[in-house]
């Protein structure tokens, strides 16, 4: 067995994590969603981490927003994570700074998620158009999630939640328009609240395994 069955998808140890210990302590059903290097989901249904026959669900990074985008690792074109990840987010910064627009990270080296983050809650134009679309493509894959799943609470991980108030406001509005009334009616969309403490994750799959004899036996299996 290898290590990385308990390391094994980060996003979902972390969703695991906020539900014994952080944000999602009083839920028994959440989706958790990651923006890293890539975009991923946690899902915890009935207070267990939802693994699917071999563990591979949650792959929301992959959902198709734009059918005309860049290629994505994946193969395919468009996927959610070509346009919100954190290389795709600095990228596109990059791309609008190189263009030449007005903006007060002109000229920062070594750009990052942070620095963009810091810019747009300084009201600065290029950053937050840039957050903004971020939040849009986001909540269009969240509302999707969020009819199939009808989760009791929605978390948002990774350095974009820096910006959460021009983050989340897109994430609420394409949630609003575009997943059931029903389901997103007084439906919490908030800050994970463990992101920076990553080997929480690991540590809650590794209790849940051993609390679950089922999923033991399913990591031994492997
Ligand atoms: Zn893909």
């Amino acid at each position: 067995m290898e290590c990385s069955v308990f390391i094994g998808n980060d996003t979902r140890g972390q969703a695991l994590a906020e539900h014994y210990f952080g944000v999602s302590k009083n839920y028994h059903d959440t989706l958790l969603v990651s923006v890293h290097n890539g975009a991923g989901a946690g899902i915890i249904v009935n207070g267990q981490v939802f693994l699917g026959y071999n563990r591979n669900v949650g792959e929301i990074g992959h959902i198709q927003i734009d059918p005309l985008g860049k290629k994505c690792s994946c193969g395919n074109f468009g996927c959610l994570e070509t346009v919100a990840s954190n290389p795709a987010i600095i990228e596109h910064a990059q791309q609008l700074l190189a263009q030449g627009h007005e903006s007060m990270l002109q000229g920062k080296k070594d750009l990052n998620v942070s620095d963009i983050c810091r810019a747009a809650v300084a009201g600065d134009e290029l950053a937050r158009q840039v957050l903004v679309k971020v939040g849009n493509h986001l909540g269009k894959a969240i509302a999707m999630t969020i009819n199939l799943f009808n989760p009791q609470q929605v978390v948002i991980s990774g350095e974009i939640t820096e910006a959460k108030s021009v983050v989340f406001p897109a994430i609420q509005r394409c949630v609003e328009n575009q997943s059931l009334r029903t389901f997103h009616q007084n439906l919490p969309i908030v800050a994970a609240g463990l992101s920076t403490t990553p080997t929480l994750g690991a540590f809650a799959l590794v209790k849940r395994a051993m609390l679950n004899g089922a999923l033991l036996q399913r990591l031994l299996e492997d």
